[in-house]
C-alpha cells in the first residue's frame, strides 16, 4: 500500500467512476464505523424491520417482500432462481451484454434450460420477440423470463414495462425476473406497476455501500413457488430467511456493518426522494453524453432510447486501445473508469455515473478522460467534452432545496 488513499499511489481523492462499486457518502461511512453487536438482541428486530420496510419504497412495492443476503448481485441471481424454480425448468432470456450472459449462465448451472434471444451488444431487450416466443409456448412450459434492466457492460437500459406488456399480451403466466443491480436506487424502477416478480440488486451500486449484500424482492406470485421449487438450497433458502425475518432476525450472522450502512443509505435516498434521485441521475448522464458528442465519439447503446443514466459506454476512436485509456487514467490521473468486458475488451471504456455524485465530480472525471485519451494516442481537443458538459450543467441547474 502507498501513503496515499488509493491503490494508484497518487495523492488526493481517488476519482471512482466505475459503474460499481460507487462512492460511499461520508454519512454512510460514519454509520458503518461502529462496534459489532449481538444480532440476537431484543433490540435487533427494529433495525431489520425498518430496513425491509424502507427497501419496499426503493423497489416501489407494497406486497413484494425484500430479502437481504450477505452476498453480491450474483448471489441475488442465484437466490432468485433456486427459490422459485426446479432443475429442468425452461426459461426465456435475452442476452445483450456480459451481465445478461452471466445471469443466463447462473440459471444453466442450476440445471435450467434457457431459450436465449440473442441481440446485438448495444441493443435493449426486444419485447416483440419475447411476446412471440411466449405465444409459441402454448403449453406454458416456460416458467420465467430473465432480463437485465440496465446492462452495465454496454450502458443500455431496457423498457421493462414493455416486457410486462408483452408477457400479458401473450397471456403467459411465466414469472418476470429482472436484474436491477445497476438500476435500482438510481433509475426509475417500479416492481408493482411493472409486474416484476423477482427484482435483484446488490449493495455497491445505487445503494452507495461496499459490496457484500445481495438484495432481492419477491412478489406474492413468486413467493407461492418457494415451497414447491425443486432446487437444492441452504444458504439462500427463502424459507429460513423468511421465517427468521418475520421475527426481525436472520438465520445466520448478518453483515452487520453493511446493515448499519444500509440504514443510513436508505435514509439518504428517501430524504432526497426517489423521484429526485432519478432526475439527478438523468441530469448527470446528459452532461456526460454531451461530452461524448462533443468528442465526436459514439456510445455503445445503439439507440438513444436505450441510453443508460447510470453508465455510459464510450466506443474508443479507431487505432486507440480502450484498455490503455483506462490504465493511463488510473496510473496518471487517479481516475478509475470501467473496462470493456469480454467481447468489448479494448473497444470501449465505461464512465459510471451513479450513486453519490455531483456536477463538479463528473467534470473532473471528464477532464481525466480527455487527458487519458490523449495519453493513449487519441486526438483530443482539450476542454471540448468538459466544456459541453459544463454548459449543459450550468444551463440546466439541479433543483435546489
Ligand atoms: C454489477 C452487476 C452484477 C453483478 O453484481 P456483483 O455484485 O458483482 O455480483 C449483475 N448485474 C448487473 C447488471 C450489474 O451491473
Amino acid at each position: 500500500m502507498s501513503q496515499h488513499d488509493s491503490l494508484s499511489g497518487l495523492p488526493g481523492r481517488h476519482f471512482l467512476f466505475v459503474p460499481g462499486p460507487t462512492n460511499i457518502p461520508e454519512r454512510v461511512m460514519r454509520a458503518m464505523d461502529r462496534p459489532m453487536e449481538d444480532h440476537r438482541s431484543s433490540a435487533f428486530p427494529a433495525l431489520t424491520h425498518s430496513l425491509l420496510e424502507d427497501l419496499q419504497k426503493i423497489f416501489h412495492t407494497v406486497d413484494g417482500r425484500p430479502f437481504i443476503f450477505p452476498a453480491t448481485g450474483s448471489g441475488g441471481w442465484e437466490a432468485a432462481l433456486v427459490n422459485t424454480l426446479s432443475p429442468g425448468d425452461r426459461l426465456l432470456a435475452v442476452r445483450n451484454g456480459q451481465f445478461s450472459t452471466l445471469f443466463i449462465n447462473c440459471a444453466e448451472r442450476q440445471g435450467m434450460v434457457v431459450d436465449v434471444i440473442d441481440v446485438e451488444w448495444g441493443d435493449g431487450v426486444p419485447p416483440k420477440q419475447i411476446e412471440q416466443a411466449l405465444m409459441a409456448d402454448t403449453a406454458h412450459e416456460i416458467k420465467g423470463v430473465l432480463v437485465v434492466h440496465n446492462e452495465t457492460a454496454t450502458g443500455v437500459t431496457s423498457d421493462i414495462p414493455a416486457v410486462r406488456q408483452a408477457m400479458d399480451a401473450a397471456g403467459h403466466p411465466a414469472l418476470l425476473y429482472v436484474d436491477g443491480v445497476s438500476s435500482i436506487g438510481s433509475l426509475d424502477f417500479r416492481m408493482d406497476a411493472w409486474g416484476v416478480d423477482l427484482a435483484i440488486t446488490g449493495s455497491q451500486k445505487g445503494l452507495m455501500l461496499p459490496a457484500g449484500l445481495g438484495i432481492i424482492c419477491v412478489s406474492q406470485k413468486a413467493m407461492a413457488k418457494v415451497e414447491t421449487a425443486g432446487c437444492n438450497r441452504c444458504f439462500f433458502d427463502l424459507r429460513d430467511m423468511s421465517k427468521a425475518n418475520m421475527g426481525g432476525y436472520f438465520p445466520y450472522t448478518p453483515a452487520l456493518s453493511l446493515l448499519f450502512g444500509l440504514r443510513e443509505a436508505l435514509d439518504m435516498l428517501l430524504e432526497e426522494g426517489m423521484e429526485h434521485v432519478v432526475t439527478r441521475h438523468h441530469r448527470l448522464a446528459e452532461g456526460v453524453r454531451s461530452a461524448v458528442d462533443a468528442w465526436g465519439l459514439k456510445v455503445c447503446a445503439r439507440k438513444p432510447k436505450w441510453n443508460s443514466d447510470t453508465v455510459t459506454a464510450v466506443m474508443v476512436p479507431e487505432g486507440v486501445n480502450g484498455a490503455e485509456i483506462i490504465d493511463l487514467a488510473f496510473r496518471r490521473h487517479n481516475l478509475a473508469l470501467g473496462a470493456g468486458l469480454t467481447r468489448m475488451a479494448g473497444k470501449l471504456f465505461r464512465i459510471g455515473h451513479l450513486g453519490d455524485l455531483n456536477d463538479l465530480m463528473v467534470l473532473g472525471a471528464l477532464a481525466g478522460v480527455e487527458m487519458a485519451m490523449a495519453d493513449a494516442g487519441a486526438k483530443v481537443e482539450f476542454g471540448k467534452g468538459v466544456g459541453a458538459a459544463t454548459a449543459y450543467y450550468q444551463q440546466n441547474p439541479a433543483a435546489t432545496r
